[in-house]
Protein backbone atom coordinates (compact mmCIF):
# COMPACT_ATOMS: atom_id res chain seq x y z
CA UNK A 1 0.00 0.00 0.00
CA UNK A 2 1.12 3.37 -1.23
CA UNK A 3 0.38 6.07 2.14
CA UNK A 4 1.70 9.69 1.20
CA UNK A 5 0.12 13.36 0.80
CA UNK A 6 0.81 14.15 -2.79
CA UNK A 7 1.47 11.64 -5.80
CA UNK A 8 1.24 11.45 -9.15
CA UNK A 9 -2.67 10.86 -9.00
CA UNK A 10 -2.90 13.63 -6.30
CA UNK A 11 -2.02 15.40 -9.10
CA UNK A 12 -3.74 14.58 -11.63
CA UNK A 13 -6.91 14.97 -9.29
CA UNK A 14 -5.83 18.83 -8.67
CA UNK A 15 -5.50 19.27 -12.18
CA UNK A 16 -8.98 17.72 -12.86
CA UNK A 17 -10.22 19.99 -10.42
CA UNK A 18 -8.44 22.81 -11.70
CA UNK A 19 -9.91 22.15 -15.53
CA UNK A 20 -13.11 21.99 -13.58
CA UNK A 21 -12.94 25.37 -11.94
CA UNK A 22 -11.35 26.92 -15.46
CA UNK A 23 -14.37 25.70 -17.51
CA UNK A 24 -16.86 27.01 -14.55
CA UNK A 25 -15.61 29.92 -14.30
CA UNK A 26 -15.42 30.50 -18.11
CA UNK A 27 -19.12 29.50 -17.88
CA UNK A 28 -19.97 31.87 -14.80
CA UNK A 29 -18.33 34.50 -17.03
CA UNK A 30 -20.20 34.11 -20.44
CA UNK A 31 -23.50 33.01 -19.14
CA UNK A 32 -24.40 35.69 -17.16
CA UNK A 33 -23.51 38.30 -20.20
CA UNK A 34 -25.84 35.26 -22.32
CA UNK A 35 -28.76 36.10 -19.99
CA UNK A 36 -28.51 39.68 -19.91
CA UNK A 37 -28.06 40.07 -23.66
CA UNK A 38 -30.96 37.40 -23.99
CA UNK A 39 -33.07 39.17 -21.42
CA UNK A 40 -32.39 42.83 -23.15
CA UNK A 41 -33.48 40.98 -26.47
CA UNK A 42 -37.29 39.35 -24.64
CA UNK A 43 -37.47 42.72 -22.98
CA UNK A 44 -37.32 44.63 -26.35
CA UNK A 45 -39.70 42.35 -28.23
CA UNK A 46 -42.01 42.52 -24.91
CA UNK A 47 -41.89 46.15 -25.35
CA UNK A 48 -42.39 45.90 -29.37
CA UNK A 49 -44.94 43.58 -29.19
CA UNK A 50 -46.64 46.11 -26.27
CA UNK A 51 -46.65 48.77 -29.17
CA UNK A 52 -48.38 46.79 -31.84
CA UNK A 53 -50.82 45.33 -29.98
CA UNK A 54 -51.76 49.40 -28.84
CA UNK A 55 -51.96 50.13 -32.45
CA UNK A 56 -54.35 46.63 -33.60
CA UNK A 57 -56.31 47.88 -30.36
CA UNK A 58 -56.36 51.24 -31.72
CA UNK A 59 -57.74 49.92 -35.65
CA UNK A 60 -60.26 47.90 -34.40
CA UNK A 61 -61.74 50.69 -31.90
CA UNK A 62 -61.58 53.15 -35.44
CA UNK A 63 -63.56 50.15 -37.51
CA UNK A 64 -65.96 50.02 -34.57
CA UNK A 65 -66.64 53.93 -34.38
CA UNK A 66 -67.35 53.64 -38.63
CA UNK A 67 -69.85 50.84 -38.00
CA UNK A 68 -71.55 52.75 -35.45
CA UNK A 69 -71.31 55.92 -37.57
CA UNK A 70 -72.44 53.74 -40.22
CA UNK A 71 -75.57 52.13 -38.67
CA UNK A 72 -76.73 55.21 -37.36
CA UNK A 73 -76.90 57.09 -40.36
CA UNK A 74 -78.45 53.69 -41.85
CA UNK A 75 -81.15 53.51 -39.06
CA UNK A 76 -82.22 57.06 -39.99
CA UNK A 77 -82.62 56.72 -43.58
CA UNK A 78 -84.35 53.47 -43.50
CA UNK A 79 -86.96 56.06 -41.29
CA UNK A 80 -87.56 58.44 -44.28
CA UNK A 81 -90.64 58.88 -45.23
CA UNK A 82 -90.65 60.09 -48.71
CA UNK A 83 -91.17 59.00 -52.03
CA UNK A 84 -88.35 56.86 -52.79
CA UNK A 85 -85.52 58.71 -55.08
CA UNK A 86 -87.62 61.89 -55.49
CA UNK A 87 -85.72 65.18 -54.81
CA UNK A 88 -86.45 65.12 -51.55
CA UNK A 89 -85.67 61.40 -51.00
CA UNK A 90 -81.80 62.19 -52.62
CA UNK A 91 -81.18 64.98 -50.76
CA UNK A 92 -81.78 63.68 -47.07
CA UNK A 93 -79.44 61.07 -48.08
CA UNK A 94 -77.03 63.50 -48.91
CA UNK A 95 -77.30 65.66 -46.03
CA UNK A 96 -76.95 62.30 -44.21
CA UNK A 97 -74.06 61.60 -45.42
CA UNK A 98 -72.89 65.17 -45.30
CA UNK A 99 -73.15 64.75 -42.06
CA UNK A 100 -71.56 61.10 -41.10
CA UNK A 101 -67.80 61.70 -41.33
CA UNK A 102 -67.41 57.97 -41.48
CA UNK A 103 -69.42 57.72 -44.69
CA UNK A 104 -69.02 58.68 -47.86
CA UNK A 105 -72.02 58.10 -49.89
CA UNK A 106 -75.46 56.19 -49.45
CA UNK A 107 -77.41 54.02 -51.32
CA UNK A 108 -81.60 53.21 -51.73
CA UNK A 109 -81.54 49.32 -53.34
CA UNK A 110 -85.15 48.03 -54.03
CA UNK A 111 -85.38 44.15 -54.93
CA UNK A 112 -81.66 44.33 -55.24
CA UNK A 113 -81.03 46.55 -57.38
CA UNK A 114 -79.95 50.26 -56.55
CA UNK A 115 -82.36 52.83 -57.62
CA UNK A 116 -80.30 56.06 -56.41
CA UNK A 117 -77.70 57.09 -54.27
CA UNK A 118 -77.02 60.61 -52.13
CA UNK A 119 -75.92 62.27 -56.05
CA UNK A 120 -78.96 61.03 -57.53
CA UNK A 121 -80.45 58.12 -59.78
CA UNK A 122 -78.06 55.48 -60.41
CA UNK A 123 -75.52 55.28 -63.67
CA UNK A 124 -77.71 53.67 -66.42
CA UNK A 125 -76.16 50.01 -65.91
CA UNK A 126 -77.21 48.09 -63.17
CA UNK A 127 -75.73 47.97 -60.12
CA UNK A 128 -76.86 45.29 -57.81
CA UNK A 129 -76.48 44.58 -54.15
CA UNK A 130 -73.66 42.24 -53.84
CA UNK A 131 -73.91 39.41 -51.10
CA UNK A 132 -73.05 40.03 -47.67
CA UNK A 133 -69.35 38.47 -46.40
CA UNK A 134 -70.17 38.88 -42.67
CA UNK A 135 -73.23 40.48 -40.04
CA UNK A 136 -72.19 42.14 -37.46
CA UNK A 137 -73.18 41.66 -33.51
CA UNK A 138 -75.91 44.71 -34.60
CA UNK A 139 -77.33 42.82 -37.57
CA UNK A 140 -75.63 45.50 -40.05
CA UNK A 141 -74.17 43.44 -43.01
CA UNK A 142 -70.99 44.30 -44.30
CA UNK A 143 -69.68 44.07 -47.91
CA UNK A 144 -65.62 44.03 -47.33
CA UNK A 145 -64.76 45.74 -50.65
CA UNK A 146 -66.54 47.45 -52.94
CA UNK A 147 -66.58 49.79 -56.02
CA UNK A 148 -68.80 53.11 -55.82
CA UNK A 149 -70.87 53.99 -58.54
CA UNK A 150 -69.26 57.09 -58.96
CA UNK A 151 -66.02 55.32 -58.32
CA UNK A 152 -62.88 56.99 -58.00
CA UNK A 153 -61.24 53.64 -58.00
CA UNK A 154 -60.86 53.22 -54.33
CA UNK A 155 -61.97 49.95 -52.93
CA UNK A 156 -64.79 50.81 -50.40
CA UNK A 157 -66.46 49.17 -47.19
CA UNK A 158 -70.06 48.62 -47.38
CA UNK A 159 -72.32 48.66 -44.71
CA UNK A 160 -75.87 47.51 -45.28
CA UNK A 161 -79.16 47.74 -43.57
CA UNK A 162 -82.55 46.56 -44.97
CA UNK A 163 -82.89 48.78 -48.16
CA UNK A 164 -79.83 51.53 -47.61
CA UNK A 165 -76.08 50.63 -48.14
CA UNK A 166 -73.80 53.41 -46.93
CA UNK A 167 -70.16 53.05 -47.93
CA UNK A 168 -66.96 53.95 -45.60
CA UNK A 169 -63.32 54.28 -46.90
CA UNK A 170 -61.79 51.36 -44.86
CA UNK A 171 -58.40 53.47 -44.87
CA UNK A 172 -60.03 55.33 -41.95
CA UNK A 173 -59.50 51.83 -39.77
CA UNK A 174 -56.01 51.64 -40.31
CA UNK A 175 -55.33 55.81 -40.06
CA UNK A 176 -52.62 55.97 -37.38
CA UNK A 177 -49.42 57.33 -36.50
CA UNK A 178 -46.94 54.49 -36.58
CA UNK A 179 -43.19 53.86 -37.70
CA UNK A 180 -42.22 53.40 -41.09
CA UNK A 181 -42.30 49.94 -41.76
CA UNK A 182 -45.45 49.25 -39.50
CA UNK A 183 -47.75 47.01 -40.73
CA UNK A 184 -51.49 46.77 -40.17
CA UNK A 185 -54.13 44.72 -41.15
CA UNK A 186 -58.09 44.61 -40.11
CA UNK A 187 -60.31 42.28 -40.85
CA UNK A 188 -64.51 41.07 -39.97
CA UNK A 189 -64.23 38.43 -37.07
CA UNK A 190 -64.14 35.65 -39.74
CA UNK A 191 -61.13 36.99 -41.24
CA UNK A 192 -62.16 38.21 -44.01
CA UNK A 193 -59.67 41.65 -44.48
CA UNK A 194 -61.51 45.20 -44.65
CA UNK A 195 -58.61 47.21 -44.79
CA UNK A 196 -54.38 47.23 -44.67
CA UNK A 197 -51.90 49.91 -44.32
CA UNK A 198 -48.22 49.30 -45.94
CA UNK A 199 -49.06 45.10 -46.97
CA UNK A 200 -48.88 43.30 -44.15
CA UNK A 201 -47.46 39.32 -45.01
CA UNK A 202 -49.90 36.85 -46.67
CA UNK A 203 -48.66 34.67 -43.97
CA UNK A 204 -50.19 37.07 -41.34
CA UNK A 205 -53.61 37.91 -43.24
CA UNK A 206 -54.23 34.30 -44.31
CA UNK A 207 -54.39 33.16 -40.47
CA UNK A 208 -55.61 36.28 -39.04
CA UNK A 209 -58.61 34.38 -37.20
CA UNK A 210 -56.29 32.17 -36.18
CA UNK A 211 -53.50 34.42 -34.70
CA UNK A 212 -51.81 34.43 -31.05
CA UNK A 213 -52.19 37.27 -29.08
CA UNK A 214 -48.70 38.02 -29.83
CA UNK A 215 -46.07 36.73 -31.75
CA UNK A 216 -43.45 36.37 -34.18
CA UNK A 217 -43.20 34.86 -38.13
CA UNK A 218 -40.13 35.19 -40.24
CA UNK A 219 -39.34 38.23 -40.28
CA UNK A 220 -41.87 40.36 -38.66
CA UNK A 221 -43.37 40.71 -34.88
CA UNK A 222 -47.16 40.80 -34.52
CA UNK A 223 -49.59 41.64 -32.12
CA UNK A 224 -53.29 41.02 -32.34
CA UNK A 225 -56.54 42.67 -31.59
CA UNK A 226 -60.07 40.78 -31.23
CA UNK A 227 -63.26 43.10 -30.57
CA UNK A 228 -66.98 41.84 -31.09
CA UNK A 229 -67.05 42.42 -34.90
CA UNK A 230 -63.10 43.22 -36.25
CA UNK A 231 -59.75 41.66 -35.95
CA UNK A 232 -56.36 44.20 -36.17
CA UNK A 233 -53.20 42.16 -36.52
CA UNK A 234 -50.02 44.93 -36.47
CA UNK A 235 -46.55 43.63 -37.55
CA UNK A 236 -43.29 45.46 -37.40
CA UNK A 237 -39.93 43.90 -39.03
CA UNK A 238 -38.07 41.97 -35.82
CA UNK A 239 -34.91 44.28 -37.17
CA UNK A 240 -36.92 47.38 -35.96
CA UNK A 241 -36.29 46.03 -32.22
CA UNK A 242 -32.58 46.24 -32.20
CA UNK A 243 -31.74 49.92 -31.09
CA UNK A 244 -34.62 49.13 -27.94
CA UNK A 245 -32.48 46.49 -27.28
CA UNK A 246 -29.27 48.63 -27.44
CA UNK A 247 -31.16 50.75 -24.79
CA UNK A 248 -32.13 47.75 -22.67
CA UNK A 249 -28.63 46.16 -22.78
CA UNK A 250 -26.93 49.63 -21.73
CA UNK A 251 -29.02 48.95 -18.86
CA UNK A 252 -28.49 45.04 -18.45
CA UNK A 253 -24.82 44.69 -19.45
CA UNK A 254 -22.88 46.15 -16.30
CA UNK A 255 -25.65 44.43 -14.44
CA UNK A 256 -24.45 41.22 -16.56
CA UNK A 257 -21.30 42.07 -16.12
CA UNK A 258 -20.88 41.96 -11.96
CA UNK A 259 -22.93 38.88 -11.63
CA UNK A 260 -20.10 36.79 -14.64
CA UNK A 261 -17.53 38.53 -11.70
CA UNK A 262 -18.96 37.78 -8.55
CA UNK A 263 -19.53 33.85 -10.66
CA UNK A 264 -16.18 34.17 -11.43
CA UNK A 265 -15.12 35.02 -7.61
CA UNK A 266 -17.30 32.17 -6.75
CA UNK A 267 -15.46 29.47 -8.37
CA UNK A 268 -12.01 30.58 -7.32
CA UNK A 269 -13.29 30.85 -3.91
CA UNK A 270 -14.74 27.77 -4.00
CA UNK A 271 -11.82 25.55 -6.08
CA UNK A 272 -9.47 26.97 -3.93
CA UNK A 273 -11.86 26.08 -1.04
CA UNK A 274 -12.00 22.08 -3.06
CA UNK A 275 -8.43 22.37 -3.36
CA UNK A 276 -7.15 23.19 0.54
CA UNK A 277 -6.69 20.07 2.31
CA UNK A 278 -9.45 21.11 4.58
CA UNK A 279 -11.76 21.26 1.65
CA UNK A 280 -10.72 17.96 0.26
CA UNK A 281 -10.94 16.49 3.84
CA UNK A 282 -14.53 18.04 4.53
CA UNK A 283 -15.35 16.30 0.97
CA UNK A 284 -13.78 13.30 2.49
CA UNK A 285 -16.12 13.17 5.60
CA UNK A 286 -19.21 13.71 3.51
CA UNK A 287 -18.31 11.15 0.78
CA UNK A 288 -17.69 8.66 3.80
CA UNK A 289 -14.10 8.12 2.36
CA UNK A 290 -12.43 6.57 4.34
CA UNK A 291 -12.43 2.68 5.14
CA UNK A 292 -10.43 0.70 8.28
CA UNK A 293 -7.38 -1.76 8.38
CA UNK A 294 -7.31 -4.02 11.29
CA UNK A 295 -3.78 -4.63 13.04
CA UNK A 296 -3.78 -7.52 15.50
CA UNK A 297 -3.29 -8.12 18.72
CA UNK A 298 -1.14 -11.07 19.89
CA UNK A 299 -0.86 -12.77 23.38
CA UNK A 300 2.67 -12.51 23.13
CA UNK A 301 3.54 -15.79 25.05
CA UNK A 302 1.16 -17.99 23.19
CA UNK A 303 1.53 -15.83 19.95
CA UNK A 304 -1.86 -16.07 18.73
CA UNK A 305 -4.16 -13.07 17.29
CA UNK A 306 -6.72 -11.94 20.97
CA UNK A 307 -8.10 -8.32 19.10
CA UNK A 308 -7.17 -5.96 16.64
CA UNK A 309 -6.80 -2.29 16.86
CA UNK A 310 -9.19 -0.59 14.11
CA UNK A 311 -6.76 2.27 12.56
CA UNK A 312 -8.35 4.09 9.70
CA UNK A 313 -7.62 5.26 6.36
CA UNK A 314 -8.49 7.92 4.02
CA UNK A 315 -8.68 6.14 0.58
CA UNK A 316 -9.42 9.21 -2.32
CA UNK A 317 -11.16 8.57 -5.18
CA UNK A 318 -8.33 8.03 -7.19
CA UNK A 319 -7.40 5.20 -4.84
CA UNK A 320 -4.40 6.68 -2.93
CA UNK A 321 -4.70 5.50 0.62
CA UNK A 322 -3.65 8.58 2.76
CA UNK A 323 -2.06 7.80 6.43
CA UNK A 324 -3.96 8.96 9.28
CA UNK A 325 -1.55 10.68 10.61
CA UNK A 326 -1.47 13.21 7.57
CA UNK A 327 -4.88 14.24 8.27
CA UNK A 328 -6.62 13.13 11.98
CA UNK A 329 -4.47 16.59 13.71
CA UNK A 330 -6.58 18.27 10.52
CA UNK A 331 -9.55 16.55 11.46
CA UNK A 332 -9.28 17.10 15.55
CA UNK A 333 -8.87 20.84 14.83
CA UNK A 334 -11.62 21.84 12.73
CA UNK A 335 -14.22 19.64 14.22
CA UNK A 336 -13.99 17.27 11.73
CA UNK A 337 -12.76 14.14 14.37
CA UNK A 338 -15.80 12.82 15.75
CA UNK A 339 -17.72 11.84 12.27
CA UNK A 340 -14.76 10.22 11.56
CA UNK A 341 -14.62 8.34 14.66
CA UNK A 342 -18.39 7.37 13.90
CA UNK A 343 -17.62 6.26 10.19
CA UNK A 344 -14.88 3.61 11.91
CA UNK A 345 -17.09 2.26 14.23
CA UNK A 346 -20.01 1.48 11.79
CA UNK A 347 -17.37 0.68 9.24
CA UNK A 348 -15.75 -1.80 11.85
CA UNK A 349 -19.52 -3.42 12.97
CA UNK A 350 -20.33 -3.95 9.25
CA UNK A 351 -17.07 -5.64 8.61
CA UNK A 352 -16.09 -7.35 11.59
CA UNK A 353 -19.95 -8.54 13.22
CA UNK A 354 -19.99 -12.12 11.93
CA UNK A 355 -16.28 -12.73 13.74
CA UNK A 356 -17.41 -10.79 16.54
CA UNK A 357 -20.63 -12.97 17.38
CA UNK A 358 -18.68 -16.38 16.78
CA UNK A 359 -15.81 -15.55 19.19
CA UNK A 360 -16.89 -13.22 22.17
CA UNK A 361 -12.91 -13.24 23.40
CA UNK A 362 -12.26 -11.40 20.24
CA UNK A 363 -11.92 -7.35 20.29
CA UNK A 364 -11.45 -4.77 18.27
CA UNK A 365 -9.76 -1.31 20.13
CA UNK A 366 -10.93 2.03 18.59
CA UNK A 367 -8.84 5.06 19.10
CA UNK A 368 -10.78 8.16 20.24
CA UNK A 369 -9.97 11.79 19.95
CA UNK A 370 -9.62 14.58 22.33
CA UNK A 371 -12.97 15.73 21.17
CA UNK A 372 -14.53 11.87 21.94
CA UNK A 373 -13.17 12.01 25.44
CA UNK A 374 -14.17 15.37 26.56
CA UNK A 375 -17.40 15.52 25.54
CA UNK A 376 -18.19 11.96 26.30
CA UNK A 377 -20.79 11.39 22.88
CA UNK A 378 -19.08 8.73 22.24
CA UNK A 379 -20.78 6.34 24.72
CA UNK A 380 -24.44 7.25 23.87
CA UNK A 381 -23.05 6.49 19.80
CA UNK A 382 -21.24 3.74 20.35
CA UNK A 383 -24.77 1.94 22.15
CA UNK A 384 -26.62 3.08 19.72
CA UNK A 385 -24.25 1.40 16.55
CA UNK A 386 -24.16 -1.49 18.64
CA UNK A 387 -27.79 -1.92 19.19
CA UNK A 388 -28.90 -5.11 17.83
CA UNK A 389 -25.85 -5.83 15.94
CA UNK A 390 -25.21 -8.79 19.05
CA UNK A 391 -22.08 -7.12 19.55
CA UNK A 392 -20.64 -7.09 23.62
CA UNK A 393 -19.50 -3.62 24.81
CA UNK A 394 -16.88 -5.68 25.75
CA UNK A 395 -15.46 -6.47 22.70
CA UNK A 396 -15.00 -2.80 22.19
CA UNK A 397 -12.06 -1.48 23.60
CA UNK A 398 -11.20 2.29 23.73
CA UNK A 399 -8.21 4.12 23.52
CA UNK A 400 -7.31 7.51 23.73
CA UNK A 401 -3.49 9.09 23.71
CA UNK A 402 -2.90 11.86 27.05
CA UNK A 403 -4.33 14.73 24.78
CA UNK A 404 -7.61 13.32 24.85
CA UNK A 405 -7.37 12.98 29.03
CA UNK A 406 -5.55 16.99 29.33
CA UNK A 407 -9.78 18.01 30.83
CA UNK A 408 -9.03 15.34 33.77
CA UNK A 409 -12.63 15.86 35.28
CA UNK A 410 -14.31 15.05 31.92
CA UNK A 411 -12.05 12.22 31.16
CA UNK A 412 -12.92 10.63 34.34
CA UNK A 413 -16.76 10.46 33.95
CA UNK A 414 -16.43 9.16 30.55
CA UNK A 415 -14.41 6.73 31.38
CA UNK A 416 -15.92 5.74 34.12
CA UNK A 417 -18.95 5.62 31.84
CA UNK A 418 -17.53 3.49 29.38
CA UNK A 419 -16.44 1.30 32.01
CA UNK A 420 -19.98 0.75 33.52
CA UNK A 421 -20.96 0.05 30.45
CA UNK A 422 -18.54 -3.17 29.87
CA UNK A 423 -15.72 -1.33 27.73
CA UNK A 424 -12.13 -1.37 28.16
CA UNK A 425 -10.33 1.69 27.98
CA UNK A 426 -6.20 2.21 27.45
CA UNK A 427 -4.13 5.01 27.13
CA UNK A 428 -1.79 5.15 23.74
CA UNK A 429 1.50 5.94 23.38
CA UNK A 430 1.91 5.87 26.90
CA UNK A 431 5.33 8.10 27.57
CA UNK A 432 4.97 10.48 24.89
CA UNK A 433 3.56 13.23 26.60
CA UNK A 434 4.30 15.28 29.68
CA UNK A 435 1.95 14.33 32.05
CA UNK A 436 1.44 10.13 31.84
CA UNK A 437 2.09 9.27 35.49
CA UNK A 438 -0.48 11.61 36.56
CA UNK A 439 -2.85 10.18 34.42
CA UNK A 440 -2.40 6.70 35.56
CA UNK A 441 -3.27 7.67 38.77
CA UNK A 442 -6.03 9.69 38.79
CA UNK A 443 -7.98 7.78 35.67
CA UNK A 444 -9.92 4.29 36.09
CA UNK A 445 -7.95 3.01 33.18
CA UNK A 446 -7.67 -0.85 32.08
CA UNK A 447 -4.59 -0.71 29.55
CA UNK A 448 -1.67 0.96 28.79
CA UNK A 449 0.07 0.89 25.41
CA UNK A 450 3.48 1.64 25.39
CA UNK A 451 4.69 3.78 22.98
CA UNK A 452 6.82 2.25 19.93
CA UNK A 453 9.37 4.57 20.45
CA UNK A 454 10.20 2.83 23.63
CA UNK A 455 10.16 -0.61 22.24
CA UNK A 456 12.58 0.50 19.49
CA UNK A 457 15.11 0.87 21.68
CA UNK A 458 14.86 -1.84 23.24
CA UNK A 459 18.27 -4.08 22.69
CA UNK A 460 20.04 -0.80 21.77
CA UNK A 461 21.76 1.39 24.25
CA UNK A 462 20.08 4.33 24.13
CA UNK A 463 19.10 6.70 27.25
CA UNK A 464 15.49 5.95 26.86
CA UNK A 465 16.00 2.40 26.77
CA UNK A 466 16.50 2.12 30.45
CA UNK A 467 12.79 3.26 30.70
CA UNK A 468 11.42 0.94 29.29
CA UNK A 469 11.49 -1.87 32.14
CA UNK A 470 10.00 0.84 34.38
CA UNK A 471 6.95 1.38 32.56
CA UNK A 472 6.14 -2.00 32.17
CA UNK A 473 6.84 -1.89 36.32
CA UNK A 474 4.54 1.16 36.99
CA UNK A 475 2.02 -0.60 35.04
CA UNK A 476 2.14 -3.39 36.67
CA UNK A 477 2.53 -1.84 40.35
CA UNK A 478 -0.91 -0.37 39.14
CA UNK A 479 -2.25 -3.62 37.96
CA UNK A 480 -2.61 -2.18 34.60
CA UNK A 481 -2.48 -4.74 31.44
CA UNK A 482 0.21 -3.85 29.40
CA UNK A 483 0.14 -4.08 25.48
CA UNK A 484 3.40 -2.86 23.66
CA UNK A 485 3.27 -0.92 20.04
CA UNK A 486 5.19 -1.60 17.08
CA UNK A 487 7.07 -4.70 17.48
CA UNK A 488 9.26 -5.56 14.83
CA UNK A 489 11.83 -7.77 16.11
CA UNK A 490 11.84 -10.98 17.49
CA UNK A 491 14.25 -9.64 20.07
CA UNK A 492 11.87 -6.82 20.69
CA UNK A 493 8.80 -9.83 21.80
CA UNK A 494 11.65 -12.01 23.61
CA UNK A 495 12.38 -8.92 25.45
CA UNK A 496 8.84 -8.36 26.63
CA UNK A 497 7.54 -11.92 27.30
CA UNK A 498 10.89 -11.82 29.74
CA UNK A 499 9.17 -8.83 31.57
CA UNK A 500 5.78 -10.50 31.39
CA UNK A 501 4.21 -8.33 29.15
CA UNK A 502 0.79 -9.98 28.18
CA UNK A 503 -0.11 -8.20 24.54
CA UNK A 504 1.91 -6.89 21.60
CA UNK A 505 1.03 -5.36 18.19
CA UNK A 506 3.66 -4.83 15.22
CA UNK A 507 5.05 -5.71 12.10
CA UNK A 508 6.92 -8.55 13.54
CA UNK A 509 3.14 -9.95 13.79
CA UNK A 510 1.44 -8.25 11.18
CA UNK A 511 0.95 -4.79 9.57
CA UNK A 512 -2.82 -3.05 9.79
CA UNK A 513 -5.21 -5.41 7.29
CA UNK A 514 -8.04 -4.57 5.28
CA UNK A 515 -10.70 -6.39 7.16
CA UNK A 516 -11.00 -9.97 4.50
CA UNK A 517 -7.17 -10.38 5.09
CA UNK A 518 -7.20 -9.73 8.99
CA UNK A 519 -10.18 -12.23 9.50
CA UNK A 520 -8.22 -14.98 7.85
CA UNK A 521 -5.37 -13.93 9.70
CA UNK A 522 -7.44 -14.20 12.66
CA UNK A 523 -8.80 -17.94 11.57
CA UNK A 524 -5.14 -19.31 10.87
CA UNK A 525 -4.49 -17.37 14.34
CA UNK A 526 -7.62 -19.39 15.67
CA UNK A 527 -6.93 -22.67 14.01
CA UNK A 528 -3.23 -22.76 15.95
CA UNK A 529 -4.40 -22.08 19.75
CA UNK A 530 -6.37 -23.68 21.96
CA UNK A 531 -9.59 -22.31 23.92
CA UNK A 532 -9.60 -19.81 26.39
CA UNK A 533 -10.50 -15.73 26.45
CA UNK A 534 -8.62 -13.07 26.50
CA UNK A 535 -10.35 -10.23 28.03
CA UNK A 536 -7.71 -7.26 29.21
CA UNK A 537 -9.96 -5.88 31.87
CA UNK A 538 -8.70 -4.96 35.30
CA UNK A 539 -11.03 -5.03 38.69
CA UNK A 540 -11.12 -1.46 40.19
CA UNK A 541 -12.42 -0.91 43.60
P1 LIG B 1 -1.71 4.50 17.17
O1 LIG B 1 -3.08 4.41 17.71
O2 LIG B 1 -0.60 4.51 18.13
O3 LIG B 1 -1.56 3.33 16.13
C1 LIG B 1 -0.43 2.64 15.94
C2 LIG B 1 0.29 3.12 14.74
O4 LIG B 1 1.52 2.46 14.63
C3 LIG B 1 -0.46 2.73 13.48
O5 LIG B 1 -0.15 3.71 12.56
C4 LIG B 1 0.19 1.45 13.07
O6 LIG B 1 0.03 1.14 11.70
C5 LIG B 1 1.63 1.75 13.42
N1 LIG B 1 2.37 0.53 13.65
C6 LIG B 1 1.95 -0.60 14.25
N2 LIG B 1 2.95 -1.51 14.29
C7 LIG B 1 4.04 -0.92 13.75
C8 LIG B 1 5.40 -1.36 13.52
O7 LIG B 1 5.80 -2.46 13.87
N3 LIG B 1 6.24 -0.48 12.95
C9 LIG B 1 5.83 0.76 12.57
N4 LIG B 1 6.72 1.55 12.01
N5 LIG B 1 4.55 1.21 12.76
C10 LIG B 1 3.68 0.36 13.35
P2 LIG B 1 -1.23 4.41 11.75
O8 LIG B 1 -2.26 3.44 11.32
O9 LIG B 1 -0.53 5.22 10.74
O10 LIG B 1 -1.90 5.34 12.78
C11 LIG B 1 -1.26 6.42 13.28
C12 LIG B 1 -2.06 7.06 14.34
O11 LIG B 1 -3.25 7.67 13.83
C13 LIG B 1 -2.57 6.10 15.38
O12 LIG B 1 -1.57 5.79 16.29
C14 LIG B 1 -3.69 6.87 16.00
O13 LIG B 1 -3.21 7.76 16.97
C15 LIG B 1 -4.21 7.63 14.84
N6 LIG B 1 -5.39 6.94 14.35
C16 LIG B 1 -5.48 5.87 13.55
N7 LIG B 1 -6.77 5.56 13.33
C17 LIG B 1 -7.49 6.43 14.07
C18 LIG B 1 -8.89 6.63 14.28
O14 LIG B 1 -9.74 5.91 13.76
N8 LIG B 1 -9.25 7.64 15.10
C19 LIG B 1 -8.37 8.46 15.69
N9 LIG B 1 -8.82 9.42 16.49
N10 LIG B 1 -7.05 8.30 15.52
C20 LIG B 1 -6.63 7.31 14.71
MG1 LIG C 1 -4.04 3.47 19.00
MG1 LIG D 1 -0.08 4.23 19.75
Amino acid sequence: MKTTTITGEACLERSRIVVIAGILAALGAILPMLAAYYLSWSIAVRNEQAQLARLADSAVMRADSALKEATRALKTANRFGMPACAEAHVSAMRSLVVNTAAIEDIGYFENGLLRCTSWGAPPRHLVRSPPADFTTDNGIEVIARTYPTISTGVAMTAFRDRSYTALTNPVRFVDVIAEPGTRIAVATRTGIVVSTLNEPHASLTARLADLPKTGKDAEDLFATSRGSNWIAVASAPSIAILNDMDRERLLLLPAGALIAALMVGLVVWLSRRRLSPLGELSIAVQRREFVVHYQPLIELKSGICVGAEALVRWRRPDGQMVRPDLFIPLAEENGLIEEITDQVIYAMIAELRTILLADRSLHIAVNLAADDIKSGRILPMMDTALKSTGILPQQIWLEATERGFMDVKSARATIEEARRRGHSVAIDDFGTGYSSLQYLQELPLDALKIDKSFIDTIGTDSATSSITPHIIDIAKSLDLHVVAEGIERQEQADYLIERGVQYGQGWLFSKALPAAEFIAFYNNSKRQRGAGPAVIRREIA
